[in-house]
């Protein structure tokens, strides 16, 4: 490829709007650009930075025996319906009418259609065992995209879905994919970890994200420093605390005027914290719920989801707080409260403990569940925090910021059952399909990769991701020699086999060299006048910036050998 010929449009200054590494070097690089909020076209570098982990993936998914496909992206709403998810999937789902008046939507993921063709084309026993996967754009609606290529509206995803005829067949389908992503994003050259996860609005009865680590990570995960534990935290178990065996105490009410904020209130009353438990409301699918947690503590969502089953829920503000329980904000409390109840079991560990008075200006002291209030839903329901032990062996853990890139799900029987994706068994009996997907985020695997490898001063891409792996420099593009020799190194790299980006502008050096490191390409070859002078030709690392000098004849061999080391050290 030849830069003059090619479209790089690098820019010296960061556009306003990317706030994260692989957003501002993927604009600044002229890798993407963006279309409308969300949406980008990638352009030739960008592209074949995908190219290479869709490459990668494909290679992968078929070794373990998956087929691909590929599903049309319009989808009729009428599958959706069928699983109910045309009115749950939320505002996410780009819903539309075609010109017959028919509901369509734009598909976010393909559970519907694939099983849709699943019921019409599989009916036996010994048609099962399919694990199909397409590499195609998808559309979701982001309320905010941001991020570039991190959480768009539109991206490209690898997806695929399995069907078998009982969960032993599912689950070793499951350990299948979980294998073959492993050897994924090893092969991509990223630092990753897969970790147990929440299944979302997906639904199912497991499931492993696989996360890229990195420093602006959108999710934080838990790893243990003893055993193989890791999962994501909203959906690390906390372990419940054994009970205080206290006496209690006299129930006491007292005067805290304008104490609103735990600190206040504990400054106020000369109280930890921790003795203080907080009764907060959110609206689980529009209705309230209040949940009380220490007050040194934050309540986990997902797992506040997961417990009263709803699809969404929110933190209610002051006002719907007080709506729903007559109480001004900062002095609610359990006792006498008038909205369903639930209690983070840590919270129901605890004796002689602080909360809001249900009135303005008051807090009770000494409250204790069973005497002054009812705690009938126990569960763990607050985030984990760097001080709890593992779940599983009780030693100290980790925090790390982590990028989603891939996703894998049991998902059972739900959508067969739902849309009656049903297969003959070998006595002739009807039984649904047990479903497995499993994603991949290929545009986001690029961005990830940028985030967890740049510098100041621009992108270094792990070798099997780059979208070329060597940048060769002409540096004296009106020097005769110079450019001969460059172009006769261009024709015998490419001629090995090797990608060359060939920088052939009549530019600056140091312009050149900016827009290289800006670039990330692994390997940069000079040519300039160390040539006319010395006879030799300069090879640079950009991951660690080290240099060597060669005779334009060893140079071919010395790439080479670079290339494969680095190759082979993402196996
Ligand atoms: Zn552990």
């Amino acid at each position: 490829m030849r830069y003059s010929q090619s479209l790089i449009p690098t820019l010296k200054e960061t556009p306003a709007e990317a706030v994260v590494a692989s957003h501002r070097l993927l604009l600044r690089g002229g890798y993407i650009r963006k279309l409308t909020a969300g949406i980008y076209s990638y352009l030739p570098l960008g592209l074949a930075a995908v190219r290479k982990v869709e490459q990668i993936v494909r290679e992968e998914m078929n070794r373990a025996g998956a087929q691909e496909l590929l599903l049309p992206m319009v989808q009729p709403a009428d599958l959706w319906h069928e699983t109910g998810r045309y009115q749950k999937y939320g505002p996410e789902l780009l819903r539309f009418r075609d010109r017959h008046d028919r509901e369509s939507c734009l598909g976010p993921t393909h559970e519907e259609v694939i099983t849709d063709l699943a019921r019409r084309e599989i009916r036996s026993y010994r048609d099962m065992g399919k694990n199909l996967y397409q590499i195609q754009t998808k559309f979701r609606d982001e309320i905010r995209p941001r991020f570039g290529l991190m959480r768009g509206r539109e991206f490209i995803m690898k997806d695929a879905y399995s069907f078998d005829v009982d969960d032993e067949q599912s689950e070793n389908c499951y350990q299948l994919m979980f294998d073959a992503y492993k050897r994924i994003f090893t092969r991509c050259g990223l630092d990753f970890r897969p970790v147990e996860a929440d299944s979302g609005t997906i639904g199912g009865s497991f499931s492993h994200e696989f996360m890229v680590l990195a420093d602006t990570g959108e999710d934080t995960l838990v790893i243990c420093s003893s055993c193989k534990y890791a999962a994501n935290m909203e959906k690390a178990a906390v372990k419940a605390p054994a009970a205080d065996d206290a006496p209690l105490l006299d129930l006491e009410k007292v005067e805290t005027p304008g104490k609103r904020k735990v600190a206040a209130v504990c400054d106020f009353l000369d109280i930890d914290p921790s003795e203080l438990v907080k009764t907060l409301v959110f609206l689980a699918d529009g209705e309230p719920v209040a949940v009380l947690v220490r007050g040194d503590r934050e309540v986990e969502e997902v797992k506040l989801k997961n417990q009263i089953g709803a699809v969404e829920v929110e933190m209610a503000d002051d006002k719907q707080v007080y709506d729903a329980t007559g109480v001004p904000t900062g002095y609610l409390g359990p006792v006498g409260i008038k909205v369903k109840l639930l209690v983070d079991s840590e919270v129901a560990a605890m004796k002689n403990f602080t909360v809001g008075g249900n009135e303005k200006n008051y807090h009770m002291k000494n409250v204790n569940i069973g005497r002054d209030f009812e705690g009938t839903t126990v569960a763990d329901l607050r985030q984990i925090t760097k001080d709890d032990p593992c779940p599983e062996c009780g030693a100290p853990i980790t925090l790390r910021e982590g990028i989603e890139v891939g996703h894998i799900f049991k998902l059972g029987t739900g959508y067969s059952e739902a849309m009656e994706a049903y297969y003959k068994d070998r006595d002739g009996e009807e039984k649904p399909m047990v479903m497995g997907c499993y994603g991949i985020g290929v545009s986001r695997v690029v961005a990830a990769a940028i985030e967890q490898n740049h510098d100041e001063n621009g992108i270094i891409f792990p070798m099997p991701l780059a979208p070329v792996q060597v940048i060769l420099l002409n540096l004296g593009i009106n020097d005769a020699e110079i450019s001969k020799v460059a172009e006769s190194l261009y024709a015998e790299l490419q001629e090995k086999g090797v990608e060359v980006l060939l920088d052939d502008r009549d530019e600056r050096p140091g312009f050149k060299f900016k827009d290289a490191d800006l670039l990330g390409i692994p390997l940069r070859v000079t040519v300039g006048k160390r040539l006319t002078k010395d006879g030799v030709v300069e090879l640079r690392q950009r991951k660690d910036g080290s240099t060597e000098e060669l005779t334009p004849e060893q140079l071919s061999d010395r790439v080479l050998a670079l290339i494969d080391s680095a190759m082979k050290a993402a196996q």
